[in-house]
């Protein structure tokens, strides 16, 4: 009885780790910088959610992306592993930016990645949020920032007052594209790409995947990876 029991054992533990390994699989197996792997493990990151495993190898290569994923998927890490892959340290002027629909959640998108970038000793994350007052983040500016995470509002006015410049930007993300679409923020969505270079970038997520969003993704994107994740994963 007992060899039966520890072989029926064996084999269990054989197929959890197969699935596992096929269906999302470790981030090892990502072109990511040593030190960032360590720091995923020490956030008990072990393997990839279902988004990350279909984002991730396309984002590193440089791919545009659109994707459609519901809340809790796991988006931040997958554009954040990009974005910080993306990084040069010794340039100080912003070259990611995450566009969030609220304050909220950008400081959300903030906290995630500081976390992921804690290998990262220098790297500067700032949010530029409505709401917040402006000469703070005048000074912020001032002082130079590799990542900036805001909401449309303010990221537009910040352009518009020559206090935030995006020449050097190489990657541009739209968190919950279908949100920021409904709380009409597509005019400022369009005179920030309008400044930011061709040749950037363009990660896209949304919930829904509705005629707004398909228009502004045409606009944006270059060829972009179509990832759907659904609620079911
Ligand atoms: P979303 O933006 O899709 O709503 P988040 O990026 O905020 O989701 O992630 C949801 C939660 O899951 C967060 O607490 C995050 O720290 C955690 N998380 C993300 N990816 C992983 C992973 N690969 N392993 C373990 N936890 C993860
Ligand atoms: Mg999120």
């Amino acid at each position: 009885v007992l060899p039966r029991l520890s072989y029926r054992r064996l084999l269990f533990l054989r197929f959890a780790f197969v699935t596992d390994s096929v269906s999302t699989g470790g981030f090892t197996a990502l072109p990511l910088a040593p030190a960032l792997l360590d720091n995923l493990a020490s956030l008990g990151y072990h393997a990839m959610t279902p988004i990350q495993a279909e984002s991730l190898p396309g984002i590193l290569a440089g791919r545009d992306l659109l994707a459609q994923a519901k809340t809790g998927s796991g988006k931040t890490a997958a554009f954040g592993l990009g974005v910080l892959s993306r990084i040069k340290m010794a340039n100080s002027r912003p070259q990611a930016l995450i566009l969030c629909p609220t304050r909220e959640l950008a400081d959300q998108v903030a906290g995630e990645l500081r976390r992921l970038a804690r290998s990262m000793a220098n790297l500067k994350v700032l949010t530029l949020c409505g709401g917040a007052p402006l000469v703070p983040q005048l000074n912020s500016l001032a002082h130079g920032a590799h990542v900036i995470v805001g909401t449309p509002g303010r990221i537009e006015e910040h352009l518009r007052k020559g206090s935030l410049d995006l020449a050097d930007l190489t990657v541009l993300v739209l968190d919950e594209a279908d949100r920021m679409l409904d709380m009409g923020f597509q005019a400022s969505l369009e005179s920030i790409v309008a400044r930011t270079p061709k040749s950037r970038q363009t990660l896209m997520f949304s919930a829904t995947y509705s005629e707004p969003v398909r228009l502004i993704a045409e606009g944006l994107l270059r060829d972009p990876l179509d990832v759907r994740v659904d609620a079911s994963h």
